[in-house]
């Protein structure tokens, strides 16, 4: 699992990447948590000066030269790192009477399975049927019950928040999910260790961010996917929106054209487990 900071990271991690990094004489550019060209050049710079593999990863060696621990970078998964073509289509904010059924019949009538990130309240308010999920070889995961920023939860809160929702999927699906998504992909340590708690060792974000809520359109969407998404790619997609579920098509053409297959978090993970 390639969990080190690497270009495209963002998140807290990051932050204390580029303090160390401005501390020990290194300009990361602006502390934005975001790891980005500069943080890069800083990183190689480090390595450079200290005689180590200038891969411009914050790998073990290189973090433990820089006084910081990858604690909490191991406790976020954006990709996974493996060479087998294998990349999860993720679903956001659902279930969706609209579109869920459509978006699962439709992967399941191309091969692929996708990842459905679902809300708890969206659940008990479902009324569809969801075997189409469950059964069709697609995964359902946890995105919270509301829909609330968990940072801005007291830890009893977000709990609730994460047992309400494996309740609900549980009751729908039969099963407890293994994955969380922390709603707007916002943590910081608490919600890591909360949910830590709670049996899920890590923070599912994402590498490849097609924006669809933005209404970029069909095609933007699909050629974001298909600049962006590489083998072990987690890419982001949510479930209120007709551009998206037209985009489906496309985006698995452009997936198959690089090579690159769908299959749930869980297959995409196996053999890369904490
Ligand atoms: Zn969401």
């Amino acid at each position: 699992m390639e969990t080190a900071p690497h270009v495209g990271s963002v998140g807290q991690e990051v932050l204390e990447l580029q303090q160390r990094l401005l501390a020990a004489g290194y300009s990361p550019g602006p502390m934005d948590g975001i790891f980005g060209k500069k943080t890069l050049q800083a990183v190689r710079a480090f390595q450079k000066d200290r005689g180590l593999p200038v891969t411009g990863l914050v790998d073990e060696i290189t973090a433990k030269a820089l006084g910081i621990t990858l604690e909490a970078g191991r406790a976020i998964l954006r990709r996974v790192d493996r060479r087998d073509g294998r990349v999860a289509l993720t679903f956001d904010d659902g279930p969706n009477s609209r579109y869920t059924v459509k978006i699962a019949n439709a992967l399941a009538d191309a091969g692929a399975s996708g990842t459905f990130f679902f809300l708890g309240s969206m659940l008990e308010s479902a009324k569809f049927d969801l075997s189409c999920v469950c059964g069709l070889g697609h995964e359902p995961a946890s995105h919270g019950y509301s829909h609330t920023s968990f940072h801005k939860l007291s830890s009893a809160a977000m709990e609730q928040e994460l047992a309400k929702t494996e309740d609900a999927i549980a009751r729908r699906c039969g099963v407890r999910p293994r994955f969380f998504r922390p709603p707007y992909g916002a943590f910081d340590r608490r919600v890591i260790l909360v949910a830590r708690k709670r049996g899920y060792p890590f923070l599912t974000l994402w590498d490849v961010d097609t924006r669809d809520w933005t209404r970029p359109g069909v095609s933007r969407i699909i050629a974001t996917v298909d600049k962006n998404a590489s083998s072990g790619s987690i890419i982001l997609l949510h479930e209120g929106y007709e551009s998206t579920l037209q985009a489906l098509g496309g985006i698995l053409r452009v997936l198959k054209n690089k090579g690159l297959r769908p299959v749930t978090l869980s297959q995409l993970i196996e053999g890369h487990a904490d």
